[in-house]
């Protein structure tokens, strides 16, 4: 006698839906999470904290850009904050000594400067974790932390808040490391307009025009800037002001 089976051919198509869903599901919480934070702590800054302004230059130190912009923070007299690259404090270890003794809020910025949706959530928490070892001594040990291109997983987020550091994003982008640039004063007018407080830019350029941008809209946002009452602020300022 033949036993009556349901039809196989609906087995496979429920183990690929479950399959799915569960990748889904995993990226959901891998990946959007950290994007709502994102969205969140941009949204709070930008309503709450519109009358500061927070410069902010990623990706150093290195020997030519970052002291550049040291110079020019020390002689327009704002304070900024650095998020710093583990493996280019290694290489430029007199830069680094010159951001530790600056007086300027420092966070860190990975090790290795990778976009972690492309290397997936392991490499990420260690490279993010690597970080604060090549940095020892030049950033405190609960120093925020900037994921590279914004892009986070909710291992490394949870790392950092276990360990009291804040993560930080960025209310707008400078634009910066772009080849077709504005005029410095048409930027920083477009940024104190719309960008909110905290301005993402670089103090790592190896192209002179991107350096020589850098710095002229350092100089125009803080000459427009203070026309316009604005209040320079480190971060974690920003973050106070917007609690
Ligand atoms: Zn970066």
């Amino acid at each position: 006698m033949i036993a009556a089976y349901p039809p196989p051919t609906s087995t496979p198509w429920l183990v690929a839906a479950a399959i799915l869903g569960t990748i889904v599901a995993a990226a959901v919480v891998l990946y959007a999470l950290p994007l709502l934070i994102r969205a969140r702590q941009v949204a709070r800054w930008r309503k709450r904290a519109p009358g500061h302004l927070a410069l902010t230059y990623d990706d150093g130190p290195d020997d030519t850009t970052t002291p550049a912009v040291l110079d020019l923070l020390d002689e327009l007299g704002v304070p900024a904050t650095f998020y710093l690259v583990g493996f280019r404090s290694e290489l430029n270890p007199q830069t680094a000594a010159l951001v530790r003794d600056s007086g300027h809020e420092l966070g860190t910025h990975t090790h290795s400067h990778k976009n972690a949706w492309k290397k997936g959530p392991i490499f990420e928490f260690r490279d993010a974790r690597r970080a604060y070892q090549t940095l020892d001594g030049i950033v405190p040990p609960n120093a925020p932390y900037r994921p590279p291109f914004g892009k986070c997983s909710l291992p490394t987020l949870l790392a950092m808040y276990a360990k009291d550091r804040r993560v930080d994003w960025w209310t707008a982008p400078a634009n910066d490391s772009r080849d077709e640039q504005p005029q410095p004063a048409e930027a920083a007018r477009r940024l104190l307009d719309t960008g909110g407080p905290v301005i993402l830019m670089h103090s790592h350029h190896a192209e002179p025009n991107r350096r020589a941008f850098v710095l002229a809209l350092t100089r125009e946002l803080v000459r427009q800037g203070r026309e316009r009452g604005r209040l320079f602020a480190t971060v974690r300022q920003v973050r106070e002001a917007a609690a």
